[in-house]
Protein backbone atom coordinates (compact mmCIF):
# COMPACT_ATOMS: atom_id res chain seq x y z
CA UNK A 1 0.00 0.00 0.00
CA UNK A 2 1.35 3.72 -0.56
CA UNK A 3 2.70 5.57 2.01
CA UNK A 4 1.18 8.17 4.06
CA UNK A 5 3.17 11.38 4.48
CA UNK A 6 2.97 14.62 6.33
CA UNK A 7 5.74 16.67 5.54
CA UNK A 8 7.36 20.19 6.79
CA UNK A 9 7.72 23.04 4.78
CA UNK A 10 8.98 25.51 7.18
CA UNK A 11 9.95 27.89 4.06
CA UNK A 12 12.29 30.95 5.00
CA UNK A 13 11.56 30.69 8.99
CA UNK A 14 13.36 30.75 12.25
CA UNK A 15 16.71 31.48 13.55
CA UNK A 16 19.17 28.55 14.05
CA UNK A 17 18.21 28.45 17.81
CA UNK A 18 14.63 28.63 17.14
CA UNK A 19 15.31 25.67 14.62
CA UNK A 20 16.93 23.93 17.15
CA UNK A 21 14.04 24.28 20.00
CA UNK A 22 11.58 23.46 16.96
CA UNK A 23 13.01 20.32 15.70
CA UNK A 24 13.63 18.86 19.25
CA UNK A 25 10.18 19.77 20.65
CA UNK A 26 9.15 17.71 17.68
CA UNK A 27 11.66 15.13 17.81
CA UNK A 28 10.38 14.32 21.58
CA UNK A 29 7.04 14.35 21.07
CA UNK A 30 7.05 11.89 18.07
CA UNK A 31 8.46 9.73 20.64
CA UNK A 32 5.13 9.67 22.46
CA UNK A 33 2.36 8.89 19.54
CA UNK A 34 1.29 6.09 17.28
CA UNK A 35 1.85 7.40 13.53
CA UNK A 36 0.20 4.07 12.31
CA UNK A 37 2.71 3.88 8.76
CA UNK A 38 2.28 7.55 8.32
CA UNK A 39 6.20 9.07 7.58
CA UNK A 40 6.86 12.23 8.83
CA UNK A 41 9.56 14.40 7.20
CA UNK A 42 10.63 17.74 8.15
CA UNK A 43 12.23 20.29 5.47
CA UNK A 44 14.16 23.47 7.29
CA UNK A 45 16.24 25.67 5.39
CA UNK A 46 19.02 24.32 4.04
CA UNK A 47 21.28 25.86 6.60
CA UNK A 48 19.55 23.28 9.36
CA UNK A 49 19.46 20.61 7.40
CA UNK A 50 22.32 19.05 9.14
CA UNK A 51 21.54 19.79 12.51
CA UNK A 52 18.40 18.24 11.56
CA UNK A 53 19.65 15.14 9.93
CA UNK A 54 21.85 14.57 13.53
CA UNK A 55 18.51 14.73 15.38
CA UNK A 56 16.57 12.26 13.17
CA UNK A 57 18.94 9.66 13.38
CA UNK A 58 17.85 8.98 16.38
CA UNK A 59 14.20 10.19 15.69
CA UNK A 60 11.13 8.68 14.10
CA UNK A 61 11.13 11.40 11.19
CA UNK A 62 12.92 11.86 7.97
CA UNK A 63 14.61 15.19 6.56
CA UNK A 64 14.00 17.21 3.16
CA UNK A 65 15.41 19.73 1.15
CA UNK A 66 13.07 22.77 0.52
CA UNK A 67 14.73 23.32 -3.37
CA UNK A 68 18.26 21.84 -5.17
CA UNK A 69 19.61 23.30 -8.48
CA UNK A 70 19.80 20.24 -10.99
CA UNK A 71 23.72 20.16 -11.51
CA UNK A 72 26.17 17.94 -8.74
CA UNK A 73 28.36 20.61 -7.96
CA UNK A 74 29.59 24.17 -10.49
CA UNK A 75 29.49 27.74 -10.94
CA UNK A 76 26.09 28.22 -9.42
CA UNK A 77 26.24 30.93 -6.95
CA UNK A 78 24.39 30.36 -3.97
CA UNK A 79 22.70 27.03 -4.98
CA UNK A 80 22.82 23.34 -3.18
CA UNK A 81 22.88 20.44 -5.29
CA UNK A 82 21.52 16.58 -5.01
CA UNK A 83 24.89 15.28 -4.46
CA UNK A 84 25.13 17.43 -0.99
CA UNK A 85 21.87 16.53 0.15
CA UNK A 86 23.05 12.34 -0.82
CA UNK A 87 25.95 13.36 1.62
CA UNK A 88 23.40 14.22 4.55
CA UNK A 89 21.52 11.03 3.45
CA UNK A 90 18.64 13.20 2.80
CA UNK A 91 15.33 10.92 1.88
CA UNK A 92 13.34 14.21 0.14
CA UNK A 93 13.19 17.34 -1.22
CA UNK A 94 11.07 19.59 -2.45
CA UNK A 95 10.56 20.90 -5.81
CA UNK A 96 8.03 22.95 -7.95
CA UNK A 97 6.88 25.01 -5.33
CA UNK A 98 4.17 27.66 -6.23
CA UNK A 99 6.85 30.02 -4.35
CA UNK A 100 9.78 28.90 -6.68
CA UNK A 101 7.44 28.81 -9.44
CA UNK A 102 6.78 32.91 -8.80
CA UNK A 103 9.15 34.51 -7.29
CA UNK A 104 12.03 32.54 -9.45
CA UNK A 105 10.58 31.86 -12.43
CA UNK A 106 10.57 28.09 -12.42
CA UNK A 107 9.15 26.48 -15.36
CA UNK A 108 7.83 22.64 -15.66
CA UNK A 109 11.21 22.14 -18.28
CA UNK A 110 13.24 23.09 -15.79
CA UNK A 111 11.45 21.71 -12.78
CA UNK A 112 12.17 18.23 -14.65
CA UNK A 113 15.39 18.35 -14.32
CA UNK A 114 15.31 18.65 -10.84
CA UNK A 115 13.54 15.25 -10.45
CA UNK A 116 16.23 13.46 -12.53
CA UNK A 117 19.08 15.24 -10.65
CA UNK A 118 17.35 13.88 -7.74
CA UNK A 119 16.81 10.50 -8.34
CA UNK A 120 20.42 10.19 -9.76
CA UNK A 121 20.73 10.47 -6.30
CA UNK A 122 18.08 8.28 -4.71
CA UNK A 123 16.37 11.62 -3.57
CA UNK A 124 12.58 11.48 -3.78
CA UNK A 125 11.33 14.52 -5.26
CA UNK A 126 8.15 16.16 -3.58
CA UNK A 127 6.60 17.66 -6.67
CA UNK A 128 3.87 20.30 -6.16
CA UNK A 129 1.47 21.06 -8.32
CA UNK A 130 -1.38 23.30 -8.37
CA UNK A 131 -3.30 26.06 -10.53
CA UNK A 132 -3.84 29.68 -9.05
CA UNK A 133 -7.11 31.22 -8.26
CA UNK A 134 -8.00 32.83 -11.81
CA UNK A 135 -7.42 29.29 -13.19
CA UNK A 136 -9.84 27.45 -11.35
CA UNK A 137 -12.52 30.26 -11.71
CA UNK A 138 -11.78 30.11 -14.94
CA UNK A 139 -12.39 25.96 -15.23
CA UNK A 140 -9.00 25.44 -15.99
CA UNK A 141 -7.47 23.99 -13.06
CA UNK A 142 -7.35 20.46 -14.29
CA UNK A 143 -5.50 21.39 -17.36
CA UNK A 144 -3.06 23.24 -15.76
CA UNK A 145 -1.96 20.29 -12.95
CA UNK A 146 -2.07 18.20 -16.00
CA UNK A 147 0.46 19.88 -17.68
CA UNK A 148 3.07 20.25 -14.94
CA UNK A 149 2.38 16.66 -14.02
CA UNK A 150 3.06 15.58 -17.66
CA UNK A 151 5.81 18.36 -18.76
CA UNK A 152 7.66 17.75 -15.04
CA UNK A 153 7.35 14.01 -14.69
CA UNK A 154 5.80 11.77 -16.97
CA UNK A 155 9.20 11.27 -19.41
CA UNK A 156 10.04 8.70 -16.15
CA UNK A 157 9.79 5.13 -16.83
CA UNK A 158 8.25 3.72 -14.25
CA UNK A 159 10.35 2.51 -12.07
CA UNK A 160 11.64 5.79 -11.49
CA UNK A 161 8.02 7.69 -11.46
CA UNK A 162 7.11 5.01 -8.43
CA UNK A 163 9.55 7.20 -5.99
CA UNK A 164 8.12 10.31 -6.71
CA UNK A 165 5.67 12.08 -4.31
CA UNK A 166 2.81 14.27 -5.39
CA UNK A 167 1.53 17.81 -3.46
CA UNK A 168 -1.65 19.04 -5.03
CA UNK A 169 -1.49 22.42 -3.78
CA UNK A 170 -3.68 24.62 -4.75
CA UNK A 171 -1.89 28.45 -4.86
CA UNK A 172 -5.10 29.95 -3.85
CA UNK A 173 -5.00 27.94 -0.82
CA UNK A 174 -1.23 28.65 0.48
CA UNK A 175 -0.88 30.47 3.36
CA UNK A 176 -4.02 32.00 2.71
CA UNK A 177 -5.96 30.10 5.30
CA UNK A 178 -8.75 29.42 2.30
CA UNK A 179 -8.46 25.40 2.74
CA UNK A 180 -9.57 23.44 -0.46
CA UNK A 181 -12.26 21.67 0.42
CA UNK A 182 -12.39 17.96 1.12
CA UNK A 183 -14.54 17.70 -2.01
CA UNK A 184 -11.99 19.48 -4.08
CA UNK A 185 -8.86 18.07 -2.51
CA UNK A 186 -10.53 14.90 -3.15
CA UNK A 187 -11.43 15.55 -7.40
CA UNK A 188 -8.30 16.61 -7.76
CA UNK A 189 -6.33 13.87 -6.33
CA UNK A 190 -8.54 11.14 -7.95
CA UNK A 191 -7.88 12.91 -11.27
CA UNK A 192 -4.46 12.98 -10.66
CA UNK A 193 -4.26 9.43 -10.28
CA UNK A 194 -6.00 8.71 -13.02
CA UNK A 195 -3.32 10.78 -14.98
CA UNK A 196 -0.14 8.59 -13.56
CA UNK A 197 -2.88 5.39 -14.30
CA UNK A 198 -3.21 6.32 -18.00
CA UNK A 199 0.25 7.35 -18.70
CA UNK A 200 1.89 3.91 -16.52
CA UNK A 201 -0.66 1.47 -14.82
CA UNK A 202 -3.53 1.01 -11.98
CA UNK A 203 -0.78 -0.84 -9.89
CA UNK A 204 1.53 2.50 -10.07
CA UNK A 205 -0.95 4.80 -9.79
CA UNK A 206 -2.17 3.19 -6.23
CA UNK A 207 1.32 3.08 -5.14
CA UNK A 208 1.85 7.22 -5.44
CA UNK A 209 1.53 8.92 -2.71
CA UNK A 210 -0.58 12.77 -3.19
CA UNK A 211 -0.47 14.75 -0.67
CA UNK A 212 -2.58 17.92 -0.11
CA UNK A 213 -0.89 21.02 0.85
CA UNK A 214 -2.53 24.32 1.47
CA UNK A 215 -3.48 26.39 4.85
CA UNK A 216 -4.43 22.14 5.90
CA UNK A 217 -3.84 22.81 9.80
CA UNK A 218 -4.99 20.54 13.56
CA UNK A 219 -8.13 21.10 12.51
CA UNK A 220 -9.07 20.58 8.96
CA UNK A 221 -6.31 17.61 8.73
CA UNK A 222 -8.19 14.65 9.69
CA UNK A 223 -11.20 15.43 7.09
CA UNK A 224 -8.67 16.27 4.76
CA UNK A 225 -6.98 12.91 5.06
CA UNK A 226 -9.83 10.68 5.35
CA UNK A 227 -10.48 11.27 1.36
CA UNK A 228 -9.29 8.26 -0.29
CA UNK A 229 -6.99 9.91 -2.64
CA UNK A 230 -5.37 12.34 -0.07
CA UNK A 231 -2.37 10.10 1.30
CA UNK A 232 -1.30 13.16 3.60
CA UNK A 233 -0.38 16.82 3.81
CA UNK A 234 2.87 19.35 2.86
CA UNK A 235 2.42 21.65 5.63
CA UNK A 236 3.40 25.21 5.85
CA UNK A 237 2.33 27.51 8.40
CA UNK A 238 0.98 25.10 10.77
CA UNK A 239 4.70 23.04 10.94
CA UNK A 240 6.42 25.40 12.69
CA UNK A 241 4.56 25.00 15.84
CA UNK A 242 5.17 21.78 17.01
CA UNK A 243 1.56 20.92 19.12
CA UNK A 244 -0.06 21.66 15.92
CA UNK A 245 2.36 19.92 13.59
CA UNK A 246 2.02 17.00 16.26
CA UNK A 247 -1.79 17.30 15.45
CA UNK A 248 -1.64 17.05 12.20
CA UNK A 249 0.47 14.15 12.19
CA UNK A 250 -1.59 11.93 14.15
CA UNK A 251 -4.62 12.71 11.75
CA UNK A 252 -5.13 9.74 9.78
C1 LIG B 1 3.21 25.26 1.46
O1 LIG B 1 3.81 26.30 1.34
O2 LIG B 1 3.62 24.21 0.93
C2 LIG B 1 1.97 25.29 2.23
C3 LIG B 1 1.13 24.29 2.11
O3 LIG B 1 1.77 26.38 3.02
P1 LIG B 1 0.57 26.62 4.07
O4 LIG B 1 0.33 25.31 4.78
O5 LIG B 1 1.06 27.69 4.98
O6 LIG B 1 -0.60 27.03 3.27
Amino acid sequence: MRKQIVAGNWKMNKTFSEAETLITEIADALDEVDLKDAEVVLCPPSLYLEMTTDVAFESNFKVGAQNIYPEDSGAFTGEISPLMLKELNLAYCIIGHSERRKYFNETNEFIQRKVDALLKHNIRPIFCCGEVLPEREAGNHFDVVKRQVEESLFHLNVDAFINVVIAYEPVWAIGTGVTASKEQAQEMHAFIRGLVSAKYDGNTANETTILYGGSCNGKNARELFAQPDVDGGLIGGASLKADEFLQIVTSF
